[in-house]
């Protein structure tokens, strides 16, 4: 075993983008995961790749409209009871964060690792065989309600700022865009120039071969811990241990878990969301359609069409709320009147969510060589090839590396003690 081999914890597509681009730099890898590579929260999304999706989820005003949205029969934002001590602080970090000078600080930062995302799955499928799994495409941000459709609101001021080609369309112009998608919808944003996966976890099996085939070893073990040595870390497993001098934390949601040991906590939570896939719509949609005012996400995958969304906080491994099967199955006939909804499954994944919408990623300080790639929330899929790059800029020693500092897990105050319980 080479001494300076990569150990990656995770493979969801961070991990697997990380292992693909550390492999290409001649880098040894090894990739561990307790599950199938990427058969996770990353092959349940709703499959959008924009260089726009760079907005993050505080919004000024955005307090005006939780109450509601907590008590909507829709049912976009819900909060477990037993989670409720865990999302109290985390919720005003996250109220704390939607200033118009934060959310644009956050947007610079989230173009940065979406600017690049369609470019760079164009790159990791290329010669596979499998490059239609991206597809170019538009995002269709739908509205009911007219008014609601303000193309000079912050959101899409900002993408424009950033160059984003954005149009709205109203009445007819929409089916002519969409023609399944509902009349009830009066007007909607078209934001051009982005792709969507036509089956997310298809793309991590064929990325998982891909690296697979260039020399990344693949472990199948449920890790318990990390742990210094003198010489590295020692990864323990249930049944083994491995060694190894620089390991990549990209466990998802489960990264805190096996941090906290090390005196490291963050404020990352579970925001879990859902899907329903009917497997015979009788309907196909040419984008990805966004009904703004639930956030549920529409797109047609290679396996049937895709409803997803929901932000449910709450621990991630407790049970999936079942009621949400029913509710979201309702949802997708009042969006495609004449969808055939009999052949559908259902889905639960968790996102893995730090207030500010930015994932941590990097050297952590204070543990020499134990690189964080972790907390990509909503925008995980698209986020994943650039986070890949940069882990491997600095484990690679590039004198062009990235600058990180927004994504620093220091930003959320000093690193804790082993014994600190002030964040969550
Ligand atoms: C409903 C929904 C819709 C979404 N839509 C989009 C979208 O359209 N576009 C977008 O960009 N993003 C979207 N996302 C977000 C995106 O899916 C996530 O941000 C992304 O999948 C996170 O990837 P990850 O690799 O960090 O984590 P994960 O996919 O969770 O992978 C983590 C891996 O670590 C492994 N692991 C954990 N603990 C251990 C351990 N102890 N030992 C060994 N292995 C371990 C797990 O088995 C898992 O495979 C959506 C999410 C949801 C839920």
């Amino acid at each position: 075993m080479s001494k300076d081999q990569v150990t990656i914890v995770g493979a969801g597509i961070v991990g697997i983008c990380c292992a693909l681009s550390l492999i290409e730099r001649g880098i040894p890898v090894r990739l561990i995961d307790r599950d199938k590579p990427g058969q996770g929260t990353s092959s349940g999304n709703a499959g959008v790749i924009s260089p726009w999706s760079i907005i993050p989820m505080a919004l000024p005003g955005i307090w005006k409209k939780v109450p509601g949205m907590l008590l909507s029969s829709d049912r976009p934002l819900s909060v477990k009871p037993n989670f409720w001590p865990k999302m109290i602080p985390w919720g005003m970090k996250f109220l704390s964060k939607s200033k118009e000078s934060e959310v644009r600080n956050s947007a610079n930062a989230m173009h940065l690792l979406c600017g690049p995302s369609v470019a760079l799955y164009k790159k990791h499928l290329e010669g596979t065989g499998y490059e239609s799994l991206i597809v170019d495409s538009f995002y269709v941000h739908a509205y009911k309600d007219k008014n609601k459709a303000n193309i000079h609101a912050l959101d899409y001021q900002i993408r424009s700022e950033k160059g984003a080609d954005l149009e709205l369309i109203t009445g007819h112009e929409i089916q002519d865009v969409e023609p399944s998608l509902s009349t009830d919808y009066k007007a909607a944003v078209l934001i051009k120039g982005q792709a969507r996966a036509l089956t997310p976890g298809m793309i991590t099996k064929v990325l998982t071969e891909k690296a697979r085939s260039l020399g990344v070893e693949i472990i199948s073990l449920d890790v318990t811990n990390i742990n210094r040595s003198e010489e590295g870390w020692v990864i323990q497993g249930s049944d083994n241990s491995i060694f190894s001098k620089k390991v990549i934390v990209s466990a998802g949601v489960w990264s805190k878990k096996l941090l906290e040991p090390l005196g490291i906590k963050l404020p990352l939570v579970a925001e879990r969301g859902y899907h329903m896939e009917f497997a015979n719509p009788g309907l196909q949609i040419n984008n990805s359609i966004m009904d703004v005012e639930s956030k549920l996400v529409a797109s047609s995958m290679q396996d049937g069409m895709r409803l997803a969304g929901a932000a449910e906080f709450a621990n991630p491994d407790e049970m999936p709320d079942q009621t949400r099967k029913e509710l979201l199955t309702n949802q997708a006939k009042v969006m495609f009147p004449n969808l055939a909804a009999d052949h559908a499954s259902f889905w639960m994944g968790c996102r893995p969510s730090f207030p500010d919408s930015l994932p941590v990623i990097g050297p952590i300080d204070g543990q020499k060589e134990l690189y964080a790639a972790f907390g990509h929330s909503h925008f995980g899929l698209m986020m994943a090839p650039k986070t890949g790059e940069i882990l491997a800029e600095y484990i690679s020693d590039d004198p062009d590396k990235t600058d990180i500092s927004s994504f620093s897990h220091k930003r959320f105050g000093h690193m804790s003690s082993k014994h600190s319980s002030e964040i969550i």
